[in-house]
């Protein structure tokens, strides 16, 4: 019986289950993905928010601030790549600037340090390529840019590291309240638990109505982006517009990896699952972005891409015990800031089950560094040198647009909660997040994961358990061979 099990392996499962393992509790995390940080936590902007955006009396307030100073330790702690950025939001026009007083004045109820309203020749100095027709901007100095599914992927494994144990392919089709705690039912049978914790993203309401009150419903509602290549000195910044009803708008910003994100739109959409990008959004977000800046290189897209935030009926996050299901506790709602909230909220969710038990008790031997990730692109010559000397693997670079080695792909599959399909190892070492959008590198990580996991080639999928890449071999026999 485990003390704890949390569904739902995206940032906000993942990083609870890190601060769970500080103590001494039986926890698992279940996901019916084939990977960690596999849904909304795979497509979203990136952005460390300062936390100026949502009312002080949400709990999108409270935690957003305060979750953000958290993030130097965390990534340096986790070997997370951050940078601490800062963000624009610009205004045009009189409207705007109101809008803008009105972020700076709820950031300082929110506790967001070092914030300033600026004006026209400072943004331009700070970004020469925004508009000329811009009049002022909220600059919050401690915004900042991540890698989210990397965030979520350390955060597990050093869970993991600790003593948590995941479970994969593991979906949740129903949930039993029992004497001591739960029965949950999984596609792979029977698990008991004292505590449930439900980060299950946009189906959170439907796992908390299989044991709960219905009081919350979710909805998907789409963003799509652009993604340009490498090389695009665009900005330096967070460029945001003023927000509107449908959030906080079209934004550009740089990506930890050196690329440019222009997006997302706001469309509610009616399957849960559905992040195919449509062309007519992507149109609005080109042009929207256009008030922003100067010019934009659409030219250097090389790939588009949609994520699916988790709108509740409710607006804010649901950190609470459910309604009528005492020992379950939802983290719902958990649209943006989520990730930037996650530190904060984190803690919270231990508070509580610290209240839930009586006590927690904890670990003397927790460790909370991740064993480092090299990043052979980014060594000196000399160091890498010295590298493939001593692992010849780091001499065989199986990514071209990305530099990545034989050696890096090895490694992101052996760690704990290791890459298993070809999107894995591409969210772990950017092998195929290139220019060329691994149509060069596809097949040689499909033959290392083969290889490794001691699989067939046609066993390895893409994405999902089900997105197969090879079916069978077409040249099977010595005739086949002639033909
Ligand atoms: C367009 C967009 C932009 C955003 N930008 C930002 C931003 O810049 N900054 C910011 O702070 N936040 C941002 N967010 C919000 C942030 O991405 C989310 O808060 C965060 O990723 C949510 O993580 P999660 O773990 O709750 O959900 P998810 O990552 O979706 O994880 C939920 C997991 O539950 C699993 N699951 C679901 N049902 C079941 C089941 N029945 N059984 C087992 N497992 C199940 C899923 O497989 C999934 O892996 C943005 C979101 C979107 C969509």
């Amino acid at each position: 019986m485990y003390d704890i099990v949390i569904i739902g392996a995206g940032v906000a499962g993942g990083f609870i289950a890190r601060e769970l393992s500080k103590y001494q509790l039986k926890v698992l995390i279940v996901d019916r993905q084939n990977d960690i940080g596999n849904e909304t936590t795979a497509a979203n902007s990136a952005i460390i928010h300062a936390g100026y955006d949502a009312p002080a009396d949400y709990l999108k307030g409270k935690f957003n601030a305060s979750g953000n100073a958290m993030f130097d330790i965390i990534c340096e702690e986790l070997d997370v790549p951050f940078k601490r950025i800062g963000s624009l939001v610009i205004g045009f026009n009189e409207e705007d600037r109101c809008t803008i007083q009105k972020l700076y004045d709820n950031g300082l109820k929110n506790n967001v340090p070092d914030m300033r309203i600026i004006e026209r020749d400072e943004i331009l100095r700070m970004e020469p390529n925004i508009n000329e027709n811009v009049c002022c901007a909220l600059y919050a100095p401690t915004a900042g840019i991540i890698g989210p599914w990397e965030l979520a992927i350390a955060s597990v494994e050093n869970a993991m590291d600790n003593g948590v144990e995941l479970q994969l392919e593991t979906e949740v089709v129903g949930i039993t309240k029992v004497n001591n705690g739960y029965i949950i039912n999984t596609n792979r049978g029977e698990i008991k638990t004292r505590l449930i914790i439900n980060c299950a993203g946009v189906y959170a309401d439907k796992i908390n109505n299989m044991v709960a009150e219905p009081y919350f419903s979710i909805k998907s509602r789409k963003g799509n982006y652009y993604v340009l290549d490498k090389g695009v000195n665009l900005v330096d910044h967070v460029i945001f517009q003023c927000p509107t009803d449908k959030g906080k708008g079209i934004l550009v910003t740089p990506t930890v990896h050196g690329n440019i994100l222009i997006g997302p739109d706001s469309e509610f959409v009616d399957d849960k699952d559905s992040t195919a990008t449509n062309a007519d959004n992507l149109s609005f977000v080109r042009e929207t972005a256009l008030i922003s800046l100067k010019a934009i290189p659409f030219n250097k897209v090389i790939r588009s891409f949609a994520g699916l935030r988790a709108n509740s009926n409710i607006n804010d996050f649901i950190i609470e015990e459910a309604k009528g299901a005492k020992g379950f506790i939802n983290v719902a709602g958990f649209e943006s800031p989520g990730l930037s909230s996650i530190p904060s909220v984190a803690k919270y969710v231990v508070e509580m089950i610290e209240n839930m038990i009586g006590g927690l008790k904890h670990k003397d031997n927790f460790n909370p560094r991740r064993r480092k990730v090299i990043c052979f692109n980014s060594l000196s010559e000399k160091e890498k040198g010295e590298l493939i000397k001593k692992y010849p693997m780091y001499g065989n670079v199986i990514c071209r647009c990305e530099t990545v080695t034989e050696a890096e792909i090895v490694d992101a599959i052996h760690r704990n909660g290791g890459a298993r399909s070809v999107k894995a190892v591409k969210k772990r070492t950017r092998a195929g997040f290139g220019r060329c959008q691994g149509g060069f590198c596809g097949p040689r990580v499909v033959e290392i994961l083969a290889r490794e996991l001691d699989k067939d080639w046609t066993e390895i999928p893409y994405d999902s358990s089900k997105a197969y890449i090879l079916t069978e071999e077409t040249k099977n026999n010595q005739q086949d061979r002639k033909q």
